[in-house]
């Protein structure tokens, strides 16, 4: 009998849902917008909803769900607890417990960030490997880690926070999470945009840079590729803080791939390429053999990360 799964990846504007067979083929996929007022009450409510009308349209039977996998912005236990969710309006609510019990089907929960690295690693740049870092350079930095088919979750929900790995003692301006100098004051297009500007006001060198206002992560990489000495060194210093800090994410969980996704990866294998060659400069010996490769799902990532969670 064919068994159905569906994908739920919540975000702070709109929850996007995929109906998969569990295969791994998509059926449908849709959009509703998230409530997040009065603490985000709505939300699972309005899943739910989502979802049961889904099942009768397409007349599909709860026996024949295999179960449904949500992913939030935020910490999350391996019980399913969601330890607040700023972009929800949620304090500590156990999703899975009371998703289970508006649907009466299997849920399991995960870090939007955790499961879009699963998604990878079933359907997309990680396909056939067990071991598999991701980092996905957006506005911020996130990051997802799976050894041995497992995402790495941690006693908070915190494992695999790679983008506030520190990679700078010297810096002066905060990132997001209070630290100063994190990866992802530097690799993040946010943290690309800072970098260019910088070197902008610090260098007297001619850039087609100079004229670009508001300047955006792509418009670095795009002048980088024409040729552009000043955006290719943006280019560069974003690569090499990156390469090295993965060799060093590489020293404790010696991953088979690493899979970059993002806004800021559709610059291509420009990415892939350098981050790997800084890589390979810091690489312990045994890790040397890691592969790089492009996330290939987009933004769905996430719902197929959710449905690859209720498989087993
Ligand atoms: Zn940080």
């Amino acid at each position: 009998m064919k068994k159905y799964g569906f994908g739920v990846d919540i975000g702070g504007t709109t929850c996007k849902l995929g109906l998969f067979e569990t295969t791994g083929m998509v059926l449908d996929k849709w959009e509703i917008p998230t409530r997040t007022e009065n603490g985000g009450e709505n939300i699972l409510s309005d899943v739910a909803a989502a979802i049961a009308e889904k099942m009768t349209e397409k007349e599909i039977l709860k026996t024949q769900v295999q179960g449904i996998g949500i992913g939030v912005p935020g910490p999350v236990t391996s019980e399913g607890v969601v330890l607040r969710c700023v972009n929800l309006g949620w304090d500590i609510i156990n999703v899975a417990k009371e998703m289970a019990e508006r649907t009466g089907m299997p849920v399991k929960v995960g870090n939007d960030a955790n499961v879009a690295a699963l998604g990878e690693m079933w359907q997309g740049g990680g396909k056939g490997r067990k071991n598999v870092v991701m980092v996905t350079l957006g506005t911020g930095v996130g990051g997802g880690v799976i050894t041995d088919g497992k995402v790495v979750t941690g006693s908070k929900g915190a494992g695999g926070e790679i983008g506030h790995i520190i990679v700078n003692d010297k810096e002066t301006d905060p990132c997001g999470c209070g630290q100063r100098g994190c990866l992802e004051q530097y690799a993040s297009a946010t943290g690309i945009v800072r970098m260019a500007k910088k070197k902008l006001d610090s260098d007297s060198r001619e850039s087609a840079l100079r004229a670009i206002d508001p300047l955006t992560a792509k418009d670095v990489f795009d002048a980088a590729k024409a040729g552009d000495a000043v955006a290719d060194e943006v280019v560069d210093d974003m690569t090499k803080i990156l390469g090295r800090a993965l060799a060093n994410v590489a020293r404790v969980v010696n991953p088979d791939v690493f899979v970059i996704g993002g806004g800021v990866s559709k610059a291509g294998s420009v990415i892939t390429d350098r981050v790997k060659k800084y890589y390979d400069e810091k690489s312990f010996n045994s890790c040397l053999d890691a592969h790089f490769e492009l996330a290939t799902l987009g933004n769905d990532a996430g719902i197929y990360g959710c449905v690859q969670m209720i498989l087993e």
